[in-house]
Protein backbone atom coordinates (compact mmCIF):
# COMPACT_ATOMS: atom_id res chain seq x y z
CA UNK A 1 0.00 0.00 0.00
CA UNK A 2 1.33 3.63 -0.76
CA UNK A 3 0.15 6.58 1.19
CA UNK A 4 0.68 10.16 1.00
CA UNK A 5 0.48 12.33 4.11
CA UNK A 6 0.01 15.42 3.13
CA UNK A 7 -0.32 19.09 4.61
CA UNK A 8 1.12 21.91 5.31
CA UNK A 9 4.67 22.16 7.40
CA UNK A 10 4.59 21.23 10.87
CA UNK A 11 0.88 19.40 10.69
CA UNK A 12 2.66 16.69 12.01
CA UNK A 13 3.33 14.56 8.78
CA UNK A 14 6.78 13.18 9.93
CA UNK A 15 5.70 11.87 13.39
CA UNK A 16 2.87 9.96 11.40
CA UNK A 17 4.77 8.84 8.39
CA UNK A 18 7.03 7.01 11.33
CA UNK A 19 4.32 5.70 13.53
CA UNK A 20 2.52 4.22 10.33
CA UNK A 21 5.85 3.19 9.19
CA UNK A 22 6.37 0.84 12.28
CA UNK A 23 2.33 -0.07 12.57
CA UNK A 24 2.20 -1.37 8.82
CA UNK A 25 6.03 -2.30 7.87
CA UNK A 26 5.89 0.50 5.32
CA UNK A 27 8.67 2.70 4.11
CA UNK A 28 8.98 6.12 4.90
CA UNK A 29 10.22 8.59 2.29
CA UNK A 30 10.76 12.08 3.20
CA UNK A 31 12.12 14.46 0.61
CA UNK A 32 12.92 17.22 3.25
CA UNK A 33 15.31 14.17 5.45
CA UNK A 34 16.77 13.22 2.00
CA UNK A 35 17.80 17.04 1.25
CA UNK A 36 18.87 17.68 5.10
CA UNK A 37 20.75 14.12 4.25
CA UNK A 38 22.43 15.55 1.30
CA UNK A 39 23.09 18.94 2.98
CA UNK A 40 24.78 17.39 5.97
CA UNK A 41 27.00 14.83 3.78
CA UNK A 42 28.56 18.34 1.98
CA UNK A 43 26.88 16.76 -1.17
CA UNK A 44 26.67 18.87 -4.20
CA UNK A 45 23.41 18.47 -4.33
CA UNK A 46 23.34 19.75 -0.51
CA UNK A 47 25.18 22.74 -1.90
CA UNK A 48 22.44 23.37 -4.80
CA UNK A 49 19.30 23.07 -2.51
CA UNK A 50 21.25 25.13 0.99
CA UNK A 51 20.45 28.62 0.35
CA UNK A 52 16.35 27.33 -1.24
CA UNK A 53 15.61 25.67 1.93
CA UNK A 54 16.76 28.20 4.36
CA UNK A 55 14.70 30.47 2.72
CA UNK A 56 11.84 28.33 2.87
CA UNK A 57 11.49 28.14 -0.96
CA UNK A 58 10.73 24.72 -3.17
CA UNK A 59 13.68 22.70 -4.36
CA UNK A 60 12.97 22.38 -8.21
CA UNK A 61 11.07 19.01 -9.41
CA UNK A 62 13.62 18.04 -10.79
CA UNK A 63 15.76 17.35 -8.34
CA UNK A 64 12.98 15.69 -5.69
CA UNK A 65 11.45 13.47 -8.27
CA UNK A 66 15.11 12.31 -9.08
CA UNK A 67 15.67 11.46 -5.12
CA UNK A 68 11.98 9.67 -4.88
CA UNK A 69 12.97 7.95 -8.32
CA UNK A 70 15.88 6.35 -6.98
CA UNK A 71 14.38 5.13 -3.68
CA UNK A 72 11.32 3.22 -5.48
CA UNK A 73 13.93 1.64 -7.61
CA UNK A 74 16.22 0.73 -4.94
CA UNK A 75 13.62 -0.81 -3.08
CA UNK A 76 11.66 -2.97 -5.37
CA UNK A 77 10.33 -5.92 -2.97
CA UNK A 78 8.67 -3.72 0.01
CA UNK A 79 4.89 -3.81 0.91
CA UNK A 80 4.51 0.18 -0.04
CA UNK A 81 5.69 3.72 1.20
CA UNK A 82 4.39 6.09 2.85
CA UNK A 83 5.19 10.03 1.15
CA UNK A 84 5.73 12.69 3.44
CA UNK A 85 6.18 16.00 2.12
CA UNK A 86 6.17 14.49 -1.81
CA UNK A 87 4.29 15.14 -3.85
CA UNK A 88 4.34 19.28 -3.33
CA UNK A 89 3.65 20.17 -7.31
CA UNK A 90 1.37 19.02 -9.47
CA UNK A 91 4.08 18.12 -11.36
CA UNK A 92 5.42 15.96 -8.81
CA UNK A 93 2.26 14.59 -8.80
CA UNK A 94 1.98 13.29 -12.21
CA UNK A 95 5.45 12.34 -12.16
CA UNK A 96 5.02 9.80 -9.20
CA UNK A 97 2.02 8.74 -10.16
CA UNK A 98 4.10 7.53 -13.61
CA UNK A 99 6.84 6.26 -11.88
CA UNK A 100 4.36 4.12 -9.49
CA UNK A 101 2.33 2.85 -13.19
CA UNK A 102 6.11 1.34 -14.11
CA UNK A 103 6.17 -0.83 -11.22
CA UNK A 104 2.53 -1.83 -11.57
CA UNK A 105 1.60 0.13 -8.63
CA UNK A 106 -0.02 3.20 -7.49
CA UNK A 107 -0.84 5.83 -4.81
CA UNK A 108 -3.27 4.33 -2.49
CA UNK A 109 -4.83 6.91 -0.08
CA UNK A 110 -3.70 10.40 0.38
CA UNK A 111 -4.41 11.77 3.94
CA UNK A 112 -4.68 15.45 4.46
CA UNK A 113 -3.94 16.81 7.53
CA UNK A 114 -5.79 19.95 8.26
CA UNK A 115 -4.07 22.34 11.22
CA UNK A 116 -4.88 26.41 11.70
CA UNK A 117 -1.98 28.40 10.17
CA UNK A 118 -1.44 30.32 14.14
CA UNK A 119 -1.12 26.67 15.41
CA UNK A 120 1.65 25.65 12.83
CA UNK A 121 3.58 28.60 13.06
CA UNK A 122 3.46 28.16 17.43
CA UNK A 123 4.27 24.43 16.35
CA UNK A 124 7.27 25.01 14.61
CA UNK A 125 9.26 27.47 15.60
CA UNK A 126 9.04 25.86 19.09
CA UNK A 127 10.09 22.49 17.99
CA UNK A 128 13.21 20.91 18.54
CA UNK A 129 14.64 17.30 18.26
CA UNK A 130 17.33 15.62 20.64
CA UNK A 131 20.47 15.12 18.08
CA UNK A 132 21.38 11.68 19.44
CA UNK A 133 17.69 9.69 19.30
CA UNK A 134 16.12 12.41 16.68
CA UNK A 135 13.31 12.41 19.73
CA UNK A 136 10.71 15.32 19.15
CA UNK A 137 10.28 17.91 21.70
CA UNK A 138 8.45 21.60 22.40
CA UNK A 139 9.64 24.34 24.34
CA UNK A 140 6.06 25.15 26.03
CA UNK A 141 3.48 21.97 25.03
CA UNK A 142 6.19 19.20 25.80
CA UNK A 143 9.40 20.02 27.09
CA UNK A 144 12.17 17.58 28.20
CA UNK A 145 10.65 16.22 31.79
CA UNK A 146 14.64 17.55 33.55
CA UNK A 147 15.86 20.26 31.46
CA UNK A 148 18.78 19.77 28.81
CA UNK A 149 18.15 16.10 29.13
CA UNK A 150 16.45 13.80 26.61
CA UNK A 151 13.47 11.76 27.85
CA UNK A 152 14.21 8.67 25.61
CA UNK A 153 17.95 8.21 25.26
CA UNK A 154 19.02 10.79 28.56
CA UNK A 155 21.31 12.37 25.61
CA UNK A 156 22.14 16.51 26.21
CA UNK A 157 22.47 17.82 22.57
CA UNK A 158 19.38 18.96 20.92
CA UNK A 159 18.76 20.73 17.87
CA UNK A 160 16.50 22.97 15.77
CA UNK A 161 15.92 22.93 12.00
CA UNK A 162 17.54 26.30 10.32
CA UNK A 163 14.53 26.94 8.51
CA UNK A 164 12.12 26.50 11.66
CA UNK A 165 11.92 30.48 12.31
CA UNK A 166 9.43 32.57 11.94
CA UNK A 167 9.86 34.40 8.61
CA UNK A 168 10.80 31.30 6.78
CA UNK A 169 7.87 29.23 8.08
CA UNK A 170 5.41 32.11 6.55
CA UNK A 171 7.32 31.95 3.33
CA UNK A 172 6.89 28.27 3.56
CA UNK A 173 3.04 28.68 4.42
CA UNK A 174 2.58 30.77 1.45
CA UNK A 175 5.00 27.87 -0.85
CA UNK A 176 2.10 25.54 0.71
CA UNK A 177 -1.30 27.71 -0.52
CA UNK A 178 0.42 28.24 -3.43
CA UNK A 179 2.33 25.54 -5.35
CA UNK A 180 1.19 22.65 -2.96
CA UNK A 181 -2.94 23.13 -1.89
CA UNK A 182 -3.14 22.61 -5.88
CA UNK A 183 -2.32 19.00 -5.65
CA UNK A 184 -5.36 18.14 -3.59
CA UNK A 185 -7.59 18.39 -6.75
CA UNK A 186 -5.60 15.85 -8.24
CA UNK A 187 -6.19 13.38 -6.02
CA UNK A 188 -9.69 14.37 -4.83
CA UNK A 189 -10.86 13.60 -8.90
CA UNK A 190 -9.07 9.80 -8.46
CA UNK A 191 -10.99 9.62 -5.45
CA UNK A 192 -8.38 9.02 -2.98
CA UNK A 193 -8.34 12.05 -0.95
CA UNK A 194 -9.65 11.69 2.73
CA UNK A 195 -9.05 15.20 4.95
CA UNK A 196 -8.65 14.77 8.72
CA UNK A 197 -8.28 17.16 11.76
CA UNK A 198 -4.48 17.24 12.57
CA UNK A 199 -5.02 19.82 15.35
CA UNK A 200 -5.68 16.48 18.06
CA UNK A 201 -3.17 14.63 20.19
CA UNK A 202 -0.86 12.50 18.34
CA UNK A 203 -2.75 9.48 19.37
CA UNK A 204 -5.98 10.79 18.10
CA UNK A 205 -4.30 11.47 14.79
CA UNK A 206 -2.97 8.12 14.41
CA UNK A 207 -6.28 6.54 15.17
CA UNK A 208 -7.80 8.47 12.24
CA UNK A 209 -5.56 7.36 9.99
CA UNK A 210 -5.49 3.89 10.66
CA UNK A 211 -9.46 3.92 10.28
CA UNK A 212 -9.12 5.44 6.76
CA UNK A 213 -6.71 3.01 5.79
CA UNK A 214 -8.43 -0.04 7.18
CA UNK A 215 -11.51 1.51 5.25
CA UNK A 216 -9.01 1.15 1.94
CA UNK A 217 -7.68 -1.67 2.58
CA UNK A 218 -11.83 -3.67 2.90
CA UNK A 219 -12.26 -1.48 -0.33
CA UNK A 220 -9.42 -3.22 -1.78
CA UNK A 221 -10.22 -6.70 -0.67
CA UNK A 222 -14.07 -6.18 -2.21
CA UNK A 223 -12.63 -5.21 -5.46
CA UNK A 224 -10.69 -8.73 -5.78
P1 LIG B 1 10.21 19.47 4.96
O1 LIG B 1 11.16 18.77 5.88
O2 LIG B 1 9.28 18.54 4.25
O3 LIG B 1 9.49 20.61 5.65
O4 LIG B 1 11.12 20.13 3.80
C1 LIG B 1 12.10 21.09 4.10
C2 LIG B 1 12.45 21.87 2.85
O5 LIG B 1 12.99 20.97 1.85
C3 LIG B 1 11.29 22.56 2.15
O6 LIG B 1 10.99 23.84 2.72
C4 LIG B 1 11.82 22.68 0.73
O7 LIG B 1 12.79 23.70 0.61
C5 LIG B 1 12.55 21.35 0.56
N1 LIG B 1 11.65 20.27 0.05
C6 LIG B 1 11.30 19.13 0.71
N2 LIG B 1 10.49 18.38 -0.04
C7 LIG B 1 10.30 19.04 -1.19
C8 LIG B 1 9.53 18.79 -2.38
N3 LIG B 1 8.78 17.67 -2.51
N4 LIG B 1 9.58 19.71 -3.38
C9 LIG B 1 10.33 20.83 -3.28
N5 LIG B 1 11.07 21.13 -2.19
C10 LIG B 1 11.06 20.26 -1.15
Amino acid sequence: MNVILFGPPGAGKGTQAKLLASQRGLIQLSTGDMLRAARRSGTPLGERVAAIMDAGDLVSDDIVIALIEEQLHARPDVAGFIFDGFPRTVAQAEALDGLLADNDSRVDAVIELKVDDEALVQRIIHRFTCENCGALYHDVTKPTAEPGVCDACGGTSFKRRADDNEDTVRTRLANYYRETAPVLPHYAQQGKLRSIDGMGDIDVVAADIAQILENADAAQQGAR
